[in-house]
């Protein structure tokens, strides 16, 4: 099977978007790119999780054609296959509608260096205008409003990250989860504390030197 090993990836870690609650029903999508070969792997659109086997992952070419499986891509393939034209060090991204930092979308507010596992993402999770989803409006907010960042939020939409590999991007969306709630909780009860750019740039040089937080 072409791609056989990102298709098994797409099919897991689709999976494990729903086990850890980052997403709900069919929403959401992720795909994963094989720079060498110039192809990407990506979930199939409206599809059950559980239901979606290696071989219901769509393989398509950078510019959308597909190339291999009989589903259709998902609705984000724009946005999807801009952000691997955007910048070659991402070789996976993950979108979710998780529901604390859709909380913080559906308020159109960044989320601060509230705490140093925002340093996933950079110095902060900026946050893309409204677009309708599948749209190119939405492709070209998100562009430019993730920069160089590894996440963005989506506003009244959801989030996007974006890693090295599947696992990456996976983390950085279930790690900013839990900053967003904590932001959340500590804006219920208080004006929460935001770390220097300073106190964020030895975190992202360290996030930069090895994968463990
Ligand atoms: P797909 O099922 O087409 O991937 O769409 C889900 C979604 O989250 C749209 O933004
Ligand atoms: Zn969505």
């Amino acid at each position: 099977m072409l791609l056989e090993e990102e298709r098994n990836l797409v099919a897991t870690y689709g999976r494990k978007l729903i086990t850890s609650q980052l997403t709900t029903g069919t929403g959401g999508n992720l795909s994963i790119c094989n720079r060498e070969m110039g192809l990407v792997a990506i979930k199939p659109s409206g599809m059950d999780y559980f239901e979606i086997k290696p071989e219901d992952v769509v393989i398509v070419d950078l510019d959308g054609n597909k190339v291999d499986g009989d589903q259709k891509p998902s609705s984000e393939i724009q946005f999807q296959l801009a952000l691997y034209h955007h910048r070659s060090d991402i070789k996976a991204v993950v979108h979710t509608h998780q529901v604390y930092a859709t909380t913080l979308a559906c308020l159109r507010w960044e989320l601060p260096a509230v705490h140093y596992l925002v340093g996933l993402a950079g110095d902060k999770v900026p946050v893309a205008p409204y677009a309708t989803y599948g749209s190119k409006e939405l492709s070209e907010n998100i562009l430019s409003a993730i920069g160089t960042y590894n996440a963005c939020l989506m506003a009244n939409h959801g989030l996007v990250t974006v890693g090295a590999n599947i696992a990456a991007a996976f983390s950085t969306a279930e790690q900013l989860e839990l900053v967003c709630r904590l932001f959340y909780q500590a804006k219920c009860i208080g004006e929460p504390a935001i770390l220097s750019d300073d106190d964020m740039q030895v975190v992202i040089k360290k996030f930069n030197k090895s994968d463990s937080l």
